[in-house]
This record gives C-alpha cells, structure tokens and sequence, in this order.
C-alpha cells in the first residue's frame, strides 16, 4: 500500500492481465493494418471548443462528461473524449486530404477521458481503438469498416456480439424526420429536461434509456420511414455488401448513438454477456463534421472499438487468448561466476528471440526455482561449480523435470533446438 490509490473510475493494467489488454489493441489493429489504414497519433487534449462543435453542445460528453482545464496561458483545453474529430482535426490541419488521394484512412490507439458515474465497463479513463475514413461518400468504405471491426473481435475468439444498424439520414431528409418528431415527442409525459432535449436535439431522447420514457416511445416515427431516395439507397448498399461479407446484422431504427455529427450510417456492435455496458464498439458516417470544425466538406466514416468492455466480454465468455510466453527460459546462478556466465548466455539468448529471464538478487536455488516455475517458462538454465568445471550448463524442462547437459559453449542453439 502507498498513501496513494488510483483515481475514482480508473484502475491500472498490471501483469499478468495486461498482456490481455496489448493482444486485444493488436488484433483490432491487424485488420486495419491489412487495409491501407495509416496510424495517427494526437495529444491527449484539445481545445474545448474543438469538442463542442465537433461532439455536439448539447450531447453529454460535452455538457457533463468532459475534463476540462485552463492552463496558465489562459487557453481552455478539455483531455479528450472521443477520438473523431481530433484525427479529423489533425488530418485537416495536415491537408493530407489534400492531392486527391482520398478517402484519407487512418487509423489510432489510445486513452481517453469521460467523467461518467463509475460502474462495471464504465470508467473515467478508458482505451479504444479507431479508424477513420475521411473523405469519400461510398457505402463500399462504411461496410469496409463494419467488416473489419466484426473481422477484429471474431478474431479474438469472441461470438456472442451483435451488430445493429441504422442510417439517421442526412441533411436532406433529416430535418423533415427531427420536425416530425418534435411534434411527437411534445405531446409526452417528460421531465423538464428531456423537454429541452426535445428542442435542441429530439433524436436522443429515443435513446434515453429510462423505462417510463421507452413505454411512450412505442408509436414514436422512426427516421427509417422518412429517409431521402438517396440515403434509402446508400443504407441498402450498405445492408447488401455486408450480408455478402457474411456479417449478420439486425436493424436497429431506434439507435441514435451519443454523438452528434453522425449522418446516415450507424452501428454499435453490443455484447450481450455484458449487463447494461454492453457495447463494445460503435461509429458511424460523419458527412458534416469537417465542415462543422471549420473544413471543407469530407464526407467520412470511422468507428471505436472499446478495448477495456472487450476485454470483459473475452471474461464473460470464457475466452483464453494464446498469449506469447512471456519467458520461455529462465536461468538459475549458483555462485558468482555462474551469475556472469548466465547473464552473457541469457543476453545472447534474448538476442536471438528467445525470451529468457534470470534469477537475479544472489537467490539460493530453491527460491529461485521457485521463481523459474512462477515465470511459466518451459525450461530452467542451472549453472553451478561442478558444471562450470565440465564447461555445460544444465537444461531442466520444468513439467516433466527431465535434465540434459548442454554444452556451456554451444548452450544458444541447444536451447533454442529444445524448444523448438
Ligand atoms: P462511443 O464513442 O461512446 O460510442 O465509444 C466507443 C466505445 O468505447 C464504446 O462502444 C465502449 O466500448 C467504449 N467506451 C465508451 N465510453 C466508455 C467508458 N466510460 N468506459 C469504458 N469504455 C467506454
């Protein structure tokens, strides 16, 4: 114990689990590596106003959910929550959109920060990965998206995940659907402030989560109704390449997701074995945001994959990832010249990719065997006086406690032949 804990709504990733937590980040990654997506990599914070224009003003993340801080030169700056419009900052302030290579694909890892009511999958520092395709209006580039993200947790191991799909439409039909339905929704039963909602943004209120609001819900109109010819025809560009990636889906017309500068195509992938912090990643089309941040007009899809909630749902299904050995070999010194003979045999070892580890802190062999067989390697290294004088080193196999000599001089390819 220390006088100190971890911050309310965090907590550290510590061995061995944290190797977990890197194996998850590098298989939601493969995919987008295999697939032209380039790494980007921003600060850790931003300007305010770069996630209240781009996030939404009148959105949770913004009015409650965000760490903000002035610092001494006076500027206001909020630890970021999301990561969309920061890589669509950086790629605009970059004009890598720029040269007519679009859609600019790129993809990120990182931590980011929600001042949210601290529960199971629900933390105030948390880890996503995401991608972002900037700057093409193909519903080719949303199904990519989609496939790699389901490609990324079928990976993992994971199966009892579901995809739900939705297309809120786009400055054309859309402000049609937000007019019906403020009208709809103000002839309900609702508090003050979801009464407010209804004004500044009514498409959240039909993903308020509160039982007494859902039941007035039930005849709500729903933007799939009212959709434009050409977004009815992207959704279904969209619906049919996935079913041919053989991606399952089910449409969703009542998922609005927390975000505003979402437009026609949105998904969250949720899993059900997780209780009510189910999902596990979500995106969607962003036409407007490059232009709501002071861009161009690039139309862009992207979504992020939450990598602490994926990890639970690896927990609840009872999935075990094949994690590397973090040792393989681990060498045990009995006396001072032994020590300096392993330790050069170990550097060479690791020099060679074998990933070995050594007794260190003048252990007496119990301990340190103790140590060998809490490593998890396969194989013990053990020198002492009368092998040193043989010039071999012992090689212990520590399941089945079978010893073979080595000879000290050729040890490298003996143990790397062993374990081969
Ligand atoms: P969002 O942009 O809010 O849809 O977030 C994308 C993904 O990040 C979600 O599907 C979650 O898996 C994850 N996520 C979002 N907020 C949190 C949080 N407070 N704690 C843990 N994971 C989160």
């Amino acid at each position: 114990m220390s006088t100190f804990n971890a911050p309310r709504g965090t907590y550290d990733l510590l061995p061995p689990d944290s190797a977990t937590y890197l194996a998850v980040r590098e298989a939601m990654a493969a995919p987008l590596r295999r697939s032209g997506y380039g790494y980007v990599e921003t600060p850790g914070f931003e300007s305010v106003e770069l996630f209240a224009r781009g996030v939404g003003e009148s959105t949770d993340i913004v009015t409650k959910e965000m760490y903000t801080l002035t610092t001494r030169g006076g500027d206001e700056l909020a630890l970021r929550p999301e990561g969309t419009a920061s890589v669509l900052r950086a790629a605009l302030e970059a004009n890598l959109h720029r040269g007519g290579n679009l859609p600019v694909k790129l993809w990120y890892s990182g931590s980011y920060y929600r001042y949210e009511r601290p529960q199971k999958g629900r933390y105030r520092h948390f880890s996503q990965v995401g991608a972002e395709a900037i700057g093409a209006e193909d519903p080719t580039l949303d199904a990519e998206l989609i496939v790699l993200a389901y490609d990324a947790y079928r990976s993992l191991g994971l199966s009892g995940f579901r995809l739900l799909l939705n297309s809120l439409g786009d400055r054309t039909c859309r402000p049609g659907y937000r007019s019906v339905l403020q009208e709809f929704l103000r002839g309900l039963d609702l508090d003050e402030q979801t009464r407010a909602r209804i004004e500044i943004n009514p498409l959240r209120v039909l993903d308020d989560k509160r039982e007494s609001v859902q039941r007035q819900l039930a005849g709500a109109p729903m933007m799939r109704d009212h959709l434009c010819e050409e977004c009815k025809a992207f959704h279904e560009e969209v619906r049919a390449l996935l079913t041919d990636a053989g991606v399952p889906f089910e449409d969703d017309p009542r998922l609005v997701r927390g975000l505003d500068y979402y437009t026609r195509t949105t998904f969250e992938f949720v899993h059900d074995g997780l209780g009510s912090q189910s999902a596990i990643g979500g995106g969607g089309r962003y036409d407007g945001l490059a232009e709501m941040i002071g861009g161009p007009q690039l139309p862009s899809v992207g979504w992020a994959l939450g990598v602490d909630r994926t990890v639970l749902a690896l927990e609840a299904e009872g999935v075990d990832l094949a994690l590397p050995a973090v040792t393989e070999v681990y060498a045990v010194p009995l006396g001072e010249e032994a020590r300096r003979r392993l330790f050069h045999l170990v550097t060479e070892l690791r020099r060679e990719g074998v990933a070995a580890d050594l007794a260190y802190g003048g252990k007496g062999m119990k301990n340190a065997m103790k140590s060998a067989n809490r490593s998890g390697a396969r194989f013990a290294l053990l020198l002492g006086e009368r092998d040193l004088a043989e010039g071999v080193v012992q090689l212990k196999d520590l399941a089945s406690g079978e010893q073979t000599a080595l000879e000290l001089a050729a040890a490298v390819a003996g143990v790397r032949d062993k374990l081969r």
